[in-house]
């Protein structure tokens, strides 16, 4: 059965702890992205799966056996680089048989699955070229073929497409996750774009600081942040993070102090006390701006109006706060105008004084 799972992994170099005791589990055809800010641990997780780096504690298990003393090319895994690792000499039919001479494959049965797979990719047309004959997107492919070709136990990417256009990552995004979608294989990838792992992965394990700080669906980490980091983390525009006190807790409603004003949100948080200082969390697309203001409104100075084609982002500056709000093109709004501001209540996050998320009421 192909999965990868880790166990309390710890990577230390010297005193820096790289990978804090991380615990996850990846199952057979599922797809785990590893998303984090550059330095988080991710390729270092990558790397250790493979057998590239040795673990300081902790057990990895491949296809349920503890590899931790095997060396990668024991590990029956295949694994794409950033910089797609194509021998330059030797055409794409060659590179892509290449790893099927070490398991000594009759030269028919070779010569099948190089079709197979160059048809899979559509590589057909440049089996012949060198890597140095090849547009971006064809080495991208060539360099997933090779990994694809050998059948092996679980796949590991490595920043597949940071060398790619927009527009080819936007194919390839679409290519790679369908061709895992029919492997059945346990695949991590290591990305740095959210957009990537937000299409990509069936869960996404974000990190930060060597900390896996959450393992959830793409939806969940994006409707269901664990903490602050995540909720901030994850989402274009970038989620408004408001320091608040909670002075009032009722069933149906809290009130909150932020910035020197007063909102009262139909929302309930039955594991909040009055008094607590926590965080709100809004999304720039949960918020709307209303004519007159009441006591479910925020009110501020447009400071910015950003044009983003179809929207336009609107800065309002509350108190020292930059609140970032998502609306129509068509809506006319200027730069030093008052405004009040409605979150949608459904939308509203609610994190701890330690960060963490607080349940809405069952
Ligand atoms: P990026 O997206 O920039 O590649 P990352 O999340 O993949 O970042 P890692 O490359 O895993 O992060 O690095 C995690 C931490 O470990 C960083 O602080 C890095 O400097 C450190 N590190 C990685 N490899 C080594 C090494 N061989 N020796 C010492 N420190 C290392």
């Amino acid at each position: 059965m192909s999965t990868i799972r880790l166990r309390n992994v710890t990577k230390r170099f010297g005193s820096l702890v790289a990978v804090n005791r991380a615990d996850l589990d990846v199952e057979a055809g599922e797809v785990l992205c590893l998303l984090g800010p550059s330095g988080c641990g991710k390729t270092t997780t990558l790397r250790m799966i493979a057998g590239l780096e040795d673990a300081t504690e902790g057990d990895i298990l491949i296809a349920e056996q503890r590899v931790n003393h095997l060396r990668p090319s024991q590990r029956d895994i295949a694994m794409v680089f950033q910089f797609y690792a194509l021998y330059p000499v030797l055409t794409v039919a060659e590179n892509l048989a290449y790893p099927l001479h070490y398991e000594r494959i009759p030269k028919a049965e070779m010569e099948a699955r190089v079709s197979r797979v160059a048809a899979l990719l559509e590589l057909e047309a440049v089996l012949h070229r060198t890597p140095g004959q090849l547009a971006e997107g064809e080495k991208q492919r060539a360099a997933v073929g090779r990994a694809i070709i050998r059948d092996p136990s679980c796949f590991l990417f490595d920043e597949p497409l940071s060398r790619l256009d927009i527009e080819q990552r936007q194919v390839m995004r679409g290519q790679i996750k369908e061709l895992l979608a029919g492997l059945s294989k346990a695949t991590v990838i290591v990305t740095h774009d959210q957009l990537e792992a937000l299409t990509m992965a069936d869960r996404i394990a974000v990190m930060r600081d060597g900390i896996i700080e959450q393992v959830a669906t793409p939806h969940q980490i994006f409707t269901e942040p664990a903490n602050l980091f995540v909720a901030g983390f994850i989402g274009t525009p970038r989620m408004n993070l408001v320091e608040a006190t909670l002075t009032e807790g009722g069933e149906s409603y809290l009130r909150f102090e932020l910035g020197g004003q007063q909102i009262r949100l139909p929302i309930a948080r039955p594991g909040l006390a009055g008094g607590s200082s926590v965080t709100l969390g809004v999304r720039p697309r949960a918020c709307e701006f209303v004519s007159e203001s009441g006591i479910d409104t925020i009110s501020g100075e447009v400071d910015l109006v950003e044009p983003m084609g179809a929207e336009t982002l609107v800065h309002l500056l509350h108190g020292d706060q930059d609140l970032r709000v998502v609306v129509d093109r068509s809506t006319r709004i200027a730069v030093g105008e008052r405004a009040h501001l409605r979150f949608e209540p459904g939308s509203v996050h609610l994190f701890d004084e330690s960060g963490g998320r607080v349940e809405p009421a069952p």
